[in-house]
């Protein structure tokens, strides 16, 4: 009874096989789980032991960044929702199963108000028509709530009266912004943004730090799993208050805010500058004084590093999915800190990454999978790896 129960409940997006980012709908979880960990095992196990993945007790409803596309279907009804997998063509999603209930209210309210506003979607073919998108993210926190419209052109009809609007419905917003993007791109945001209500950032708290959200920075998308992420790199870490650490890849600082309770000095390298503008003004809000950031290329910025003969004792690197890359990793060896705990997105550039990194020097102790992203079939991973003879 029980295992029928949970198919059905599994089973009731109508949508899953045009979207496509679900590949495990209609799976129970248990079983996504299963899943996950031999696939895990397939690439990872040839280095160490792979710990079982560390799922969710509640695996709906958990995304705090809702993006939806805006279009017109057939019949000129105004439709938001997804791209249709390997295309262009928007399908209308009504109640996504992963997604933040309270931010997809708020798509639903801003379609209803293009109507009244006699705002039209964009028209990616002719260029023609303003709202390509809306983005919102929530701060599951503290409650905050940034709103990005998405425009094809810079100029908002009656902007005052729609903040307004939007507003009265959903007082829990505390921010929105205009963001222009009139290029042919797969992009969702464009460069030019302009903020048309409240501060222009939300903020949420993480592992007891609290963090500021520029729209453009990169934040974990499940918050829930990612304290569980972050709690799984420190204890590899296994911080004594009196270690130099880097932050590699670093976005807004959460991994290295969180270090550097537990650490002597804390180095974040950071390539996108508005997150490392927020990783700043992070450290000041949570008045840490023993962290800096810096911009720029990570790879660069390790093999200078190396060069200058730094001493280091523990590297935390989370790169995007693409991985590392040689620069990064061989200055990493070269300086030799005792650990290194990698976090990774992507199983199959980390085992690239640890081949590399063993064949160099290090040993890979622990692998902990999290899941970050149920019903997808993207995980998560923490590795600890240490320098050989270095314990
Ligand atoms: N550790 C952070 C961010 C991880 S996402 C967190 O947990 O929230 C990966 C980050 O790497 C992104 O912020 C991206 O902007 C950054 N990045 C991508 N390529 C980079 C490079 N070559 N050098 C430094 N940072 C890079």
């Amino acid at each position: 009874m029980e295992e029928k129960k949970v198919k059905k409940q599994d089973s009731v997006c109508t949508v899953a096989k045009k979207c496509g980012g679900c590949v495990y709908q209609g799976m129970p979880y248990k079983e996504q789980l299963k899943r996950k960990q031999k696939q895990e095992e397939q690439l990872l196990k040839k280095f160490c032991k792979v710990s079982p993945i560390i799922g969710m007790k509640d695996p709906y409803y958990y995304r705090n960044k809702v993006h939806a596309v805006f279009d017109r279907d057939r019949r000129g009804n105004i439709i938001s929702g997804t791209y249709q997998a390997n295309t262009h063509r928007v399908i209308a999603v009504e109640d996504c199963m992963i997604e933040d209930k309270k931010s997809q209210e708020i798509i639903r309210t801003i379609r209803h108000l293009l109507k009244s506003f006699k705002i039209k979607t964009y028209d990616e073919d002719t260029g023609y028509g303003l709202l390509r998108h809306v983005m919102v993210r929530r701060g599951f926190q503290t409650g905050e709530i940034m709103v990005i419209l998405v425009l094809g052109s810079p100029i908002l009809p009656s902007k005052n009266n729609f903040i307004k609007a939007l507003r009265k419905e959903h007082p829990e917003i505390t921010t929105i912004i205009l963001n222009v993007n009139d290029k042919q791109t797969s992009m969702v945001l464009g460069e030019k943004e302009k903020v048309i209500y409240g501060p222009g950032f939300i903020r949420d708290t993480l592992c007891g730090c609290t963090f500021r959200i520029s729209p453009q920075s990169f934040y974990q998308v499940n918050p829930v799993q990612t304290e569980v992420l972050y709690q799984t790199a420190m204890e590899y870490a296994g911080l004594q208050g009196k270690e130099s650490v880097i932050d590699a890849y670093c976005g807004i600082g959460t991994i290295g805010m969180v270090a550097a309770k537990q650490a002597k000095h804390v180095l974040g390298i950071e390539l996108n500058k508005d997150a490392v503008r927020d990783a700043k003004m992070n450290a000041k809000e949570n008045q840490m004084n023993n962290i800096e950031f810096r911009q720029g290329d990570a790879g660069k910025f390790m093999v200078d590093m190396a060069k200058k003969h730094q001493k280091v004792d523990v590297v935390f690197m989370d790169p995007p999915r693409a991985g590392s890359d040689e620069k990064f990793l061989s200055s990493v060896a070269q300086m030799g800190p005792k650990k290194v705990v990698y976090v990774s997105c992507n199983p199959v550039t980390l085992a690239r990454d640890l081949k590399y990194m063993v064949k160099h020097g290090y040993k890979v102790e622990k692998i902990q999978p999290v899941d970050m992203f149920p019903f997808c079939d993207h995980v998560e991973n923490v590795v600890l790896m240490s320098k050989a003879g270095k314990r």
